[in-house]
């Protein structure tokens, strides 16, 4: 196959990989753990209570979080992991676009 074919198979795997990642959420999920004001918990005592998810994201400057109940935990991590997959796949198509049409007679 010529360099052009190549180009053009990569290229259109790379539309597929992001129109199969286009349920996205930006955002990092993060695990956190924590005490409570209760005397003699065992948490002040190291045993923390945890872990509950947060997500956070950076919005105008300023980093924004907010609680990810149980239930939706899954969702949200594949919708995260979709983000950066889909962000990947539009840069290489960015990429294989740039070479075909101008490096590539
Ligand atoms: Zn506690």
């Amino acid at each position: 196959m010529k360099l052009r074919g190549v180009l053009v198979s990569h290229r259109n795997r790379q539309r597929e990989r992001l129109l199969e990642h286009l349920d996205v959420m930006v955002g990092t999920v993060v695990e956190c753990y924590r005490t409570c004001g209760k005397p003699g918990c065992a948490c002040q005592q190291g045993k923390k209570h945890g872990p509950y998810y947060m997500l956070t994201w950076s919005e105008g400057g300023r980093t924004r979080t907010r609680h990810i109940p149980r239930h939706k935990l899954e969702e949200v991590k594949r919708m995260t992991r979709n983000y950066q997959v889909a962000r990947e796949a539009l840069r290489k198509l960015g990429e294989f676009n740039r070479r075909l049409v101008l490096e590539e007679q």
